[in-house]
C-alpha cells in the first residue's frame, strides 16, 4: 500500500504520530501526480515548490511540539476558482489567463492557518458552468475509473484528484451540483454545505445567491473533519451567517437508528438509469435494516426547478462576468480601437461558448420587458421550492435521492447539446435553490464498473446530520475502498 492510498484522517495520525512526514506526504502526492496526471488532468496547476516549502514548514511546526490541527501537513486539492494569493488562478477561462490574485480566499488562509499543504489548482468548467469538466478551457478532466468518460462538473478536478488518490481531499464550489455530481460519478464523497455556512471571500462569483463552497474527501470523516475547519462566519462576506459550528466528528458513528429518512416520489421519475435508481432502492433497503423508517415524501414543485435554475443562475452569472471586460483582470485583446471594441474582443475572444450562452440567456431574462415573465417569475418558482422542502423536511431527519440520473457518460457524449447537459443536474440543483445543505457519498457501481452516487439532503445548517447519515452507509458498505486502476 501506498502513502497516497491512506484516507486524510489515516495520514493525520500517522503524521501526529511521526511515522511519516509533511514533506514525504507531499512527495508522494506530487510524484502520484506525476505519474497519473497525464491521464487524468484533474490539475491545471501544481504548485510544486510551495507545497514542498509548505511541508517543510509543517515539519518544523510539528518539531517544535504543541497542540496541532488535524489537517496540518496534509496535501489538499484546490479548484481554480478560488483565489490563492501569488498563484495563477483562472476558474479555467482564458479571460483569466495570466491573473494573480493579490489575496487568498478565506477558505484557502483557513486551510493554510491550519497548516495544510496545497498542492495545486484543479481543472473545472470555465467559470463553473458544466456538468462534465468539457467547457475547461485548457482541456477537460478524465474520470478516473473510466478515463474516455467525464468526471462530472463542474468540480471535476477536484472529485478525480481525490479519487486518483492525487490528493487527500480538495475544496470544489456547488453553484447547482458541482460538488456532489463529481462526486458522484468519482466515487468520493462531496458535502455542499446550507447556504451562508461557509465563505465565499475570494471565490470567483458564478451565481451569487447559490454558489456555496464545499469539501471532497474520500471518506465521510475525512469531509467532516475539512468541513470543520472552513465552516465559520466571515465577516467579509455579507451573506456568510454567524452559526455556532458544531463538532461535525462526534456523532459521525451515533447510526440512524429511530432516525426518518423520506424519499421524495419526484425524484425517481422516469429518465432514470435503472442501475442508479436499484442502488438508491438498495441504499434505501439498508437504511431500513439499520433501523432507520422510510417515508415517502412528496416535493410537487420539482419539476420546475431546472427551468427556474437556469433563468437564475445565469442572470446572476452574466451580471458578475460585467467585471471582465479587459480593462482589470486577465486577458485584454490587442490592437482594439476604442474601448467599445476593447470590451467586445476582449469577451468574444476570452469566454468559451458555454460562458456565451449563459451570459446571453441571463442578460436576456433580465431585460426589460422580459424581467417580469422570466427571472420575476422563476424567483416566485423558486420560493415555492424551498416551501417544499421546508414541508417535507419537517417531518424527517434527510432526503435519500439519487444524485445524479446517470453515471459517469462519454466524454463528447452530450457537450454539443445543452439541454442534455442541463439535465444531469435535475436531482442537484433545487437543494441549492432552497439553499440547503446537500451530500453525495458512493453507493456502489453499475455493472460496468461505474460508480453511482446517494444524494442525502437536510434542514439548513443540519450537516452533521447528513454526515452521521452518511456514515452509518459507509460503514456497512464500504464502496469508497474500490480504488480506481489506473
Ligand atoms: N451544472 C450546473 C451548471 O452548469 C451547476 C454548476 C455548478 O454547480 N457550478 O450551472
Amino acid at each position: 500500500m501506498s502513502l497516497t492510498d491512506l484516507t486524510l484522517q489515516e495520514l493525520s495520525t500517522k503524521l501526529a504520530a511521526r511515522e511519516v512526514s509533511a514533506v514525504e506526504a507531499t512527495r508522494a502526492c506530487l510524484d502520484r501526480i506525476r505519474a497519473v496526471d497525464g491521464q487524468v488532468h484533474a490539475f491545471l496547476r501544481v504548485d510544486e515548490q510551495g507545497a514542498l516549502a509548505a511541508a517543510a514548514a509543517s515539519d518544523s511546526r510539528r518539531g517544535a511540539g504543541g497542540a496541532l490541527s488535524q489537517l496540518e501537513g496534509v496535501p489538499l486539492a484546490l479548484k481554480d476558482n478560488l483565489l490563492t494569493e501569488g498563484l495563477e488562478t483562472t476558474c479555467a477561462s482564458r479571460i483569466l489567463g495570466g491573473f494573480i490574485p493579490p489575496y487568498d480566499a478565506t477558505v484557502v488562509r483557513l486551510l493554510k492557518d491550519a497548516g495544510a499543504v496545497l498542492l495545486g489548482k484543479t481543472n473545472q468548467d470555465e467559470f463553473a458552468m458544466g456538468s462534465s469538466n468539457e467547457t475547461s478551457a485548457f482541456g477537460p478532466c478524465h474520470n478516473p475509473y473510466a478515463l474516455d468518460r467525464a468526471p462530472g462538473g463542474s468540480s471535476g478536478g477536484s472529485a478525480a484528484a481525490v479519487a486518483a488518490r492525487e490528493a487527500f481531499g480538495a475544496l470544489g464550489t456547488d453553484t447547482g451540483g458541482s460538488i456532489r455530481q463529481p462526486a458522484a460519478l468519482c466515487n468520493v464523497v462531496g458535502l455542499k454545505p446550507t447556504y451562508g455556512r461557509v465563505s465565499r471571500f475570494g471565490v470567483i462569483a458564478f451565481a451569487s445567491s447559490l454558489d456555496q463552497v464545499g469539501p471532497l474527501g474520500r471518506t465521510v470523516a475525512d469531509v467532516a473533519a475539512l468541513l470543520q475547519f472552513i465552516a465559520r462566519h466571515d465577516a467579509q462576506d455579507a451573506t456568510s451567517v454567524p452559526a455556532t459550528v458544531p463538532d461535525y466528528s462526534a456523532e459521525l458513528e451515533a447510526g440512524v437508528a429511530g432516525m426518518r429518512l423520506g424519499l421524495p416520489r419526484e425524484y425517481f421519475a422516469g429518465g432514470m438509469d435503472p442501475e442508479v435508481e436499484q442502488a438508491v432502492r438498495d441504499a434505501a433497503r439498508a437504511y431500513e435494516q439499520m433501523g432507520a423508517t422510510l417515508v415517502e415524501v412528496s416535493l410537487p414543485h420539482t419539476r420546475y426547478a431546472l427551468a427556474a435554475y437556469y433563468l437564475i443562475a445565469p442572470a446572476e452569472a452574466s451580471s458578475n462576468l460585467a467585471r471582465y471586460d479587459g480593462v482589470r483582470y486577465g486577458l485584454r485583446a490587442k490592437g482594439v480601437r476604442g474601448l467599445e471594441e476593447l470590451y467586445s474582443r476582449t469577451r468574444e475572444e476570452g469566454f468559451g461558448p458555454e460562458v456565451k450562452r449563459r451570459i446571453m440567456l441571463g442578460t436576456y431574462a433580465l431585460s426589460a420587458g422580459y424581467y417580469d415573465a422570466y427571472y420575476l417569475k422563476a424567483q416566485k418558482v423558486r420560493t415555492l421550492i424551498r416551501r417544499d422542502f421546508e414541508q417535507a423536511l419537517a417531518g424527517v431527519d434527510a432526503l435519500l435521492t439519487p444524485t445524479s440520473p446517470v453515471p459517469a457518460f462519454r466524454l463528447g457524449e452530450k457537450v454539443d447539446d445543452p439541454l442534455a447537459m442541463y439535465l444531469m443536474d435535475v436531482f442537484t440543483l433545487p437543494c441549492n435553490l432552497a439553499g440547503l445543505p446537500g451530500l453525495s457519498l458512493p453507493g456502489g457501481f453499475t455493472r460496468a464498473g461505474l460508480p453511482v452516487g446517494l444524494q442525502l439532503l437536510g434542514r439548513p445548517f443540519d450537516e452533521a446530520r447528513l454526515l452521521r447519515v452518511a456514515r452509518a452507509f459507509e460503514r456497512e458498505h464500504p464502496f469508497h475502498a474500490r480504488a480506481p486502476q489506473l
